[in-house]
């Protein structure tokens, strides 16, 4: 399970964990940085950026969590203007320190590809790990989603392959965010991908609906619409969707 962290400080991660453990799940730890925390920005800003992530790793290692990922190299939001090059570098050098001390503890840190208008960072894969790579850290890896590249890659499919040993989390989200398979994302293809590069991480299914996010966070994400009201049945749907799906993949590939 993918818990994010909306509270860096106030989150009581060992609560959350005993949860998590009497329900025998692993997690994973999700956090977004603001324009206050915006380490693609000013040195100022990206002081309190650095500050902020290194609390959301101490967060994953108190939950026990395997990967820290999401929008962790600039703000979430919509730019008016390219990154600044040295607001890149910033960037990376931040991102680098936290990988390396991610690491030493096991944690793997994930870089979420998102869209045109959430950052100007990178918003492709082949720009996201060519941003990774340069920090030359084997623990600094990749974060995609099929919602994002639905909407800013040619297609789902040979965009992960070019970047295979970059790739280090999988969100799994419909175009509409809501039920899988109620819209146009290519999954077929996205799964035939995962496996021919062998992923093996977690796979999480990210949704999103005007009806279950706080009124921040739907005006972040421009969520606006409704897409369901009954989260049990969302996530049992979307459960079964990704399983058959990686079976599905796998059989055709043997063909
Ligand atoms: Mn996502």
């Amino acid at each position: 399970m993918e818990v994010p962290l909306m509270d860096p400080w106030g989150f009581e991660a060992s609560r959350a964990r005993a949860t998590l453990d009497s329900l025998g799940l692993a997690s994973t730890l999700s956090v977004g940085l603001t324009g206050d925390s915006d380490v693609s920005q000013s040195a100022e800003q990206a002081e309190r950026g650095e500050k902020l992530l290194n609390q959301a790793l101490d967060q994953a290692f108190r939950l026990g969590s395997t990967h820290l990922v999401g929008n962790l190299f600039s703000a979430l939001k919509r730019y008016s203007a390219p990154a600044p090059r040295d607001g890149r570098l910033r960037s990376q050098e931040i991102l680098d320190r936290l990988a390396t001390r991610a690491g030493q503890e096991g944690v793997t840190v994930a870089l979420e590809v998102v869209n045109r208008y959430e950052t100007n960072v990178f918003n492709t894969l082949r720009d996201a790990a060519a941003f990774t790579r340069e920090t030359g850290n084997p623990n600094l890896k990749i974060h995609i989603d099929s919602f994002h590249m639905n909407i800013e890659e040619p297609d789902l499919y040979q965009p992960v392959l070019d970047v295979a040993d970059a790739v280090g989390y999988v969100h799994v989200s419909e175009n509409t965010r809501g039920y899988l398979s109620s819209g146009g994302v290519d999954f077929a293809q996205f799964f035939l991908a995962l496996l021919a590069i062998k992923y093996d991480g977690p796979v999480t299914f990210e949704t999103f609906s005007a009806s279950n996010l706080s009124e921040d966070f739907a005006s972040l994400l421009a969520v606006w619409r409704s897409f369901y009201d009954d989260t049990d049945d969302l996530a049992t749907h979307a459960a079964q969707f990704i399983r058959q799906s990686l079976d599905q993949a796998a059989a055709s590939a043997q063909v």
